[in-house]
């Protein structure tokens, strides 16, 4: 089906700066809303629930998944998260463009039901970057990083499936990277009809 809003579904490994560039465009770009995930993860010291993620529990979480609610969901480094289809379908049904910060492998999911989703990877550099940017964050435990930087080579390897490739290496340079991924799906012909249809009618487009 074809929706008037974008969906656009960024995954990296997690350090990769992921977070950083989508809330940077989110600055930028009034027009590009965060869907906000349910996760059964603790949350880290500065989140706040309903802002980075719905906090759950696992009866929560089980309940929504036998309800119907996400439209996705998978396990990810020991805890499960989930976009809920209310997050999603409403906004790109009345033109808004939503961004998903998911794991590849919902990522894959949301690319099977929403056909005309764009994936996009974010690489770090190299492997020291990656890990001393965790490191640096300073929010996860050395277990936890050692444990998401060892998933990490099994992340990466499905960047082949996505539409679209940033290094994040020099920040400026990737957020004008995703901007531009952005504003190029707002020129595709569909969507330029939509937004200028009076143009088009003078022009006598059809
Ligand atoms: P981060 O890696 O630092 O962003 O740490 P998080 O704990 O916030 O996220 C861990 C992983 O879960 C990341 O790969 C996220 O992209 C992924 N994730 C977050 N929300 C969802 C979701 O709704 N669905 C799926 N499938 N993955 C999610
Ligand atoms: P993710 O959401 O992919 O796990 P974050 O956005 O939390 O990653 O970024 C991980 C850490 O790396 C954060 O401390 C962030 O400030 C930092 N970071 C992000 N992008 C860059 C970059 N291009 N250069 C240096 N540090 C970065
Ligand atoms: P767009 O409309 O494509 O989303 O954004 C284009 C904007 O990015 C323009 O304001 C343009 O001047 C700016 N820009 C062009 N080149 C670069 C660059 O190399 N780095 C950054 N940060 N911005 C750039």
């Amino acid at each position: 089906m074809d929706y008037p809003g974008n969906l656009f579904v960024v995954a990296a490994p997690s350090g990769a700066g992921k977070s950083s560039l989508v809330k940077a465009l989110m600055e930028l770009d009034s027009q590009v809303q965060p869907s906000v995930s349910h996760t059964t993860r603790a949350p880290r010291g500065q989140e706040k629930h309903g802002r980075e993620y719905f906090f759950v529990s696992q009866q929560e979480f089980d309940s929504m998944v036998l309800g119907g609610a996400f439209v996705e969901w998978a396990h990810v480094h020991g805890n499960r998260y989930g976009t809920s289809k209310k997050a999603v379908e409403e906004r790109i049904a009345s033109g808004t463009d939503v961004v998903l910060e998911i794991d590849y492998q919902g990522a894959l999911q949301i690319k099977r039901i929403f056909t005309n989703a764009v994936l996009v990877f974010i690489l770090p550099p190299s492997w020291e970057e990656l890990r001393s940017r965790l490191e640096r964050r300073g929010e996860d435990s050395p277990e936890v990083i050692e444990m998401r930087l060892k998933n990490a080579a099994e992340e990466m390897a499905q960047a082949r499936e996505f539409d679209f490739v940033i290094i994040n290496e020099l920040f400026e340079r990737a957020l004008f990277d995703l901007k531009a991924i952005v504003h190029a799906q707002r020129l595709k012909f569909t969507a330029q009809r939509r937004s200028r249809a009076d143009t088009f009618k003078a022009l006598n487009i059809i």
